[in-house]
């Protein structure tokens, strides 16, 4: 069979393949259009070069900037102990640990004055009145004073790390839960008690350590499940969103850790 058509194949954009009647030769013709298509494609991978290598190449030095911070930081922990909270807490960009908290209440541990980590209550022996949980307290309670219920008061963030949960819990009214990394390890910390609206981060956010975040739901309230106006702290390990606020076994305290603790005293 003989072919001694002149043809061609039309492609996309405007740039034709075409085949002279020997069949033999072909000819590329490109015009002007297929010439933006080419610039506007090479612009997308210049685009996408800066959008995806750039970043890596500031985190790569952002690195190495901490570990330098981290390196001074050792030597100031030798000889001023009272300078190291601060950097401890301002070089906590997740996912670098830090080993102390920020304080999620102002004048923070001397309002633990009724529900520290791990006391065990229950109706007839609690602390407050009236109670209606028992069990070991999986978390910290910091109060408020009287002169403090009629006004906001505000909830700092005591790690830097991701907003994973906001919700209007039983037992919490308000709750917030950010996850952070505590003494090497994952944590999920639980904000308790909290004005749900007053959280404005989206889930997924990173909240940074001191970041004044909420406030306090109003007490006997629906923003606090009716509870007295207070933080409940609890600080769980691992990546699982529990808001337990007590467990019914003391044992099962060991997947808790005491905020009192990694507060600096
Ligand atoms: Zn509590």
């Amino acid at each position: 069979m003989k072919y001694n058509l002149y043809y061609e194949i039309k492609i996309s954009f405007g740039a034709k393949l075409s085949k002279n009647k020997n069949g033999r030769i072909f000819n590329l013709h490109i015009n002007n259009y297929m010439i933006k298509v080419v610039t506007i494609i090479l612009s997308l991978l210049i685009v996408g070069l800066a959008v995806f290598i750039v970043p890596k190449f500031i985190q790569v030095s952002n690195t190495a900037t901490s570990e330098t911070q981290q390196k001074s930081q050792t030597s100031a922990e030798t000889q001023n102990p009272d300078s190291l909270s601060m950097q401890n807490i301002t070089q906590a960009n997740s996912p670098h640990p830090q080993t102390i908290l920020f304080p999620p209440i102002s004048d923070a541990i001397n309002r633990v004055t009724k529900k520290p980590f791990g006391i065990q209550v229950s109706p007839e022996n609690s602390p407050v009145s009236p109670e209606r949980f028992s069990g070991y307290h999986t978390g910290v309670d910091f109060e408020t004073n009287p002169d403090e219920q009629q006004i906001d008061v505000p909830i700092y963030a005591v790690c830097t790390g991701h907003l994973i949960m906001k919700k209007i819990a039983s037992g919490y009214g308000g709750v917030a839960v950010q996850q952070c990394n505590l003494d090497n390890q994952t944590v999920t910390i639980i904000y308790g008690h909290l004005r749900f609206t007053s959280i404005m981060a989206k889930i997924g956010k990173t909240i940074l350590a001191g970041d004044s975040f909420a406030v306090l739901g109003k007490g006997f309230s629906s923003e606090t499940d009716g509870e007295r106006k207070h933080l409940h702290l609890g600080i769980h390990k691992g990546s699982d969103i529990i808001l337990l606020g007590y467990v019914q076994k003391q044992s099962d305290l060991s997947a808790w850790l005491d905020a009192l603790k990694y507060l600096s005293q």
